[in-house]
């Protein structure tokens, strides 16, 4: 009987590698310009989610050696007074990149925030300017999940170029991004979403399938075509409390060629592409970068 297993690509593991590469790279900023990278993070109201996402990304930066500012804003705070803390993290030196995070409380205006971050800080890469640079091929600040997925590509040796790739998902922050990002390899993209006809057709055919929906086992195993590489974005918890993607993972397991798990796959490259474009940030600001 013919049974293939993929290799599972393991994204806890390069995501050590990104951050021991800061650490020397911020060690070197130290010592050559006497600069500490800074990273400013910015949550409004009390979910609790957000606020584990939120101490995950300052402890990361600590393990780095990045410096990292918290500023925790009661859930009734409107519009105008974020923009204003905004602009005042804007013009400090020794910030190097803000972020925002998502989602915000209902009455405050998402896009108007996200657009008063200074594109030079965005480290999310989510204003628009930043998104136009990826779109136009130059790229300033990349958004992190999609660039951590193709580091996760590179990480196998794969080669994109003229590759099918299926994208399931057209959100701002990781289906559409990815989208560029690929092309941006030469490979042929589709970008499919709710409306989309004969999804699984279309998954059929794919060389690549990177699936960012949110549903827990969306994707069935059987779509995958033999020998593809599936990147599965999604978090899900299930009943009993575990994570678990938007792949069925153990029939598409026999399947692919390459796969990520869910946890240990996407999530921890996230939080590592974001400390990335912090460094990157700060070379920036003192010429090291263009
Ligand atoms: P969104 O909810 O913003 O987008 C979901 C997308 O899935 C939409 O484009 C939607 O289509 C599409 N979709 C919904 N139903 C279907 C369907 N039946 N068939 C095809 N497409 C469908 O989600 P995000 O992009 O923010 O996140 C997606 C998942 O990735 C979530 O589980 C999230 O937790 C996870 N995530 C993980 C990250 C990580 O670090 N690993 C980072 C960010 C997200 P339409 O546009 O038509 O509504």
């Amino acid at each position: 009987m013919d049974v293939n297993t993929a290799s599972i690509i393991n994204g806890k593991e390069e995501a050590r590698k990104v951050r021991e590469e800061l650490k020397k790279e911020i060690e070197e900023l130290k010592e050559k310009y006497s600069i500490t990278p800074g990273l400013s993070v910015v949550l409004v109201g009390d979910d609790p989610a957000s606020q584990v996402y939120v101490r995950n990304k300052t402890r990361a930066c600590e393990e780095v050696g990045i410096r990292s500012f918290n500023y925790t804003l009661p859930a009734t705070t409107d519009t105008r007074e974020l923009l204003e803390l905004i602009d005042g993290l804007n013009r400090r030196d020794d910030l190097h990149g803000i972020l925002v995070q998502l989602p915000l409380p209902d009455h405050i205006d998402e896009r108007e925030i996200l657009e008063g971050i200074s594109p030079m800080k965005d480290v999310d890469g989510f204003h628009p300017f930043n998104m136009g640079r990826l779109v136009t091929g130059a790229p300033l600040f990349r958004p992190c999940t999609p660039a951590g997925i193709m580091r996760l590509i590179d990480s196998t040796g794969y080669d994109l170029t003229g590759r099918d790739c299926v994208v399931v998902g057209r959100s701002n922050i990781v289906g559409k991004p990815m989208v560029f990002m690929l092309l941006e390899r030469n490979a042929t993209v589709t970008v499919c979403h709710s409306r989309t006809r004969g999804l699984s057709d279309k998954i059929g055919k794919a060389d690549v399938v990177v699936v960012a929906v949110g549903r827990a086992g969306f994707v069935k195993g059987e779509w995958i075509k033999k020998g593809a590489m599936v990147i599965d974005v999604g978090i899900n918890r299930t009943e009993d409390g575990r994570l678990t993607g938007d792949v069925e993972f153990d029939e598409a397991v026999k399947r692919a060629s390459y796969i990520t798990p869910v946890p240990g796959g996407v999530g921890p490259m996230t939080i590592a592409m974001l400390l990335k474009n912090t460094v990157e940030s700060a070379k920036r600001r003192i010429g090291e970068r263009p």
